[in-house]
């Protein structure tokens, strides 16, 4: 099925150069069912803003527009990109803006400039960076309705997992505390050009409209003394936070260990600092 009139996207690769470079992350999707079923994960798009991170050659930039997004933002490092993305652009006259730049030094929100949704295939290097960001939203609810991204199926299940899951950790408090996080579906390897190592996920989050009152800073304090000693009890890797007498004020068993607090928990702790 083809979305759109443009050329496939192995010629868009020959036509414009795009050697996919590791230090870039850029593992390509080129099916164009493939980013058309990960753009139907954030329908409905109509008179939505979606924010893209590397688009790349631009195949899930392509599915985003041919499924009504009325305005794609698109953030690229790899200026090689900018061509390919420029004859998108022209055929969905006005609806795609491209930013060059590193998606780690601007201000996502801003160039929305309202209301959006982030759908993207990140970059593994940068991608779990981008996510805190995003969650950590200095005022809440955020701006962004919903993210649809696709990270390393390890770290997928980090991003979803709550108490007593053995994935549960940081990225997990974080995103358990603001959001609903879940994975959509798996993504093999031979999807990518050039096929990665390991298995991709494609993980939908949306904000909680009130989550418990919390202070981000100190929630993540605590976060990273209970898992920076992730198999000794709450009592000991605690100890520097207050240890058994904060865990007293809590109500919660000083032999207990991090992995089977839940997210309520965390707040509590953070809340006693
Ligand atoms: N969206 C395309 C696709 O699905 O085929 C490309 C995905 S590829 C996994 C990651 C993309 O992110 C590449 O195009 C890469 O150049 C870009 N990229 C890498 N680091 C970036 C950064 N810090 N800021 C913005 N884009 C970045």
């Amino acid at each position: 099925m083809s979305l759109d009139t443009l050329p496939p996207l192995r010629e868009v690769l020959a036509q414009h150069g795009l050697d996919p470079k590791k230090a870039l992350g850029q593992n390509f999707l080129l099916d164009l069912n493939l980013t058309g079923k990960i753009a139907r994960q954030a329908l409905p798009l109509e008179g939505e803003t979606v924010v893209e991170i590397g688009p790349g050659p631009g195949g899930l930039t392509r599915a985003l527009l041919a499924h009504g997004a009325s305005r794609v933002v698109a953030v690229e490092k790899d200026p090689r990109c900018l061509s390919a993305l420029a004859d998108i652009s022209a055929h969905y006259p006005g609806r795609l803006e491209v930013v060059e730049a590193d998606a780690l030094k601007v201000d996502l929100a801003a160039l929305a400039g309202g209301p959006f949704k982030v759908v993207a295939n990140l970059p593994y290097n940068v991608g779990t960076q981008i996510l805190l960001d995003l969650v950590a939203a200095p005022s809440w609810p955020p701006l962004w309705s919903e993210l649809v991204l696709m990270f390393q199926k390890e770290v997928a299940q980090r991003i979803v997992a709550l108490e007593n899951d053995p994935h549960f950790g940081r990225l997990g408090v974080l995103c358990g505390w603001r959001t609903e996080a879940h994975i959509l579906f798996d993504v093999p390897p031979a999807a990518f050009t050039p096929p990665p190592k390991v298995t991709s996920s494609v993980v939908r989050l949306v904000p909680r409209p009130a989550p418990l009152p919390a202070e981000l800073a100190t929630l993540e304090k605590v976060t990273a003394a209970a898992f920076g000693q992730r198999r000794k009890m709450l009592r000991q890797s605690l100890k520097s936070l207050g240890g058994e007498a904060l865990l007293g004020r809590a109500g919660i068993d000083p032999q207990r260990r991090a992995e089977t607090l839940s997210v309520p928990e965390f707040v509590s702790l953070a809340n006693l600092l």
